[in-house]
Parts: C-alpha cells; structure tokens; sequence
C-alpha cells in the first residue's frame, strides 16, 4: 500500500523510477491539461483515492457546484523533468525553481495529487477563480474526504511555492483533519515531528 502521508517537497525528493503501482484514468474529456500537451498522458491518479475523489466531487455536484474533474494528476519524472528544463530556459534557474517543481519534487509523481479543472454542462473549464463557489467549497470542505490545499495563501515560505488553488492532495482523511483545523501545511506537520522527535533525544 501507497504511505497516503508522505512528504514530497524540494527538499524531500522522490527518485527517478518512482512510479504508483494503481493509476487510473479519471475521464477521457478531451481538452484536459495532458490531452493538449502530451497525447500519451491521460488525467490518471492512484486507484485508492479514486472512491474518495468521486465522492467530493459527487458531493460538490449536489449542492449545484460544477464538476469538478482532474484536469492534471499523474505525471512522470521524465514529463516534470522536461517542463522543467524548458522554464529554466526561458526564465532561468532562480524563477524557474519559484514556479516550477525540481525533477522528483513533484507531488504529481505520487499519483496522490491533481490539478482540477471544471466540466459545467459538459464544457470543459480549465481556469479556476479564488471567487468560484467550488474553490471556496473545496477550501473548506476537501479534508472530509482526505484532501488538503497543498499550497496555500501565506505559506508561500514553507512551501516554497505560490498559492495554487487548483492544486489538491489525497492524505486520508484523519491527516487532513488534522492539517484543516490546525491550519497547517503538510511540511509544517513533520518539520513538528521532527522537532518532537529532536527534543526526546531521538
Ligand atoms: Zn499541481
């Protein structure tokens, strides 16, 4: 079984041939994130959180949200290595780091974490808003069913990345409890751990 917890952070990176055992692909739309960019990668995410998933989306729909899909979930070390290296390129390697996770830093590869976008009466929506009654309803609700907001507004520092609305993570449900209500990160939570572990001499 997939360790739903692990940290994965520029920091603590995952190696090249780390690959999930169960991906699945979520939909076939084809206009989500991969399709455009990358014929050959469908949405996929591990087939453990797919329940969970379904389920927040299922109880996103029945309060009149929109769908909310995967748009880009699944994605290889060679793909984040490619978008990587092209970043570098264009803006150099200091912005490039900002914007952009490291080959292996990315929670993608875990098939843990996606990238939603919406489908509203079977049209494809790839841009989220800060004001959409789905982003403000995931914020407060996602931990229900496991997922965290991975980057949040004012954590910028200790993730090392800017806010991502769109960015979600599957940690199981009591972990994401915990991080909701104490309104912690996930980095926030082992670096506690840590120092725990520090203080009794370990
Ligand atoms: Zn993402």
């Amino acid at each position: 079984m997939q360790d739903y917890t692990i940290l994965v952070n520029k920091k603590h990176l995952l190696s090249s041939d780390y690959v999930p055992e169960n991906l699945v692909i979520t939909d076939n739309n084809e206009n989500n994130f991969h399709n455009y960019k990358d014929p050959n990668l469908k949405p996929m995410i591990s087939a453990d959180i797919l329940p969970y998933f379904e389920a927040m989306q299922k109880a996103a729909e029945a309060l009149g949200l929109r769908k909310i899909i995967v748009d880009s979930g699944y994605r290889t070390y060679a793909y984040q290595k490619v978008v990587y290296d092209k970043y570098v390129a264009e803006v150099g390697e200091e912005e490039a780091r900002k914007k952009v996770a490291l080959p292996g830093s990315s929670e993608h590869q875990t098939g843990l974490a996606f990238d939603i976008a919406y489908m509203d009466n079977g049209v494809y929506i790839e841009n989220t808003n800060d004001i959409d009654p789905e982003i403000k309803w995931l914020k407060e609700n996602a931990h229900n069913f496991g997922f965290i907001l991975r980057y949040p507004e004012g954590k910028e520092e200790i993730t090392g990345y800017k806010y991502e609305r769109w960015h979600y993570r599957f940690v199981g449900v009591e972990m994401a409890t915990i991080l909701y209500s104490e309104g912690i990160t996930l980095d926030e939570y082992y670096e506690r751990v840590e120092q725990e572990n520090h203080f009794r001499g370990r």
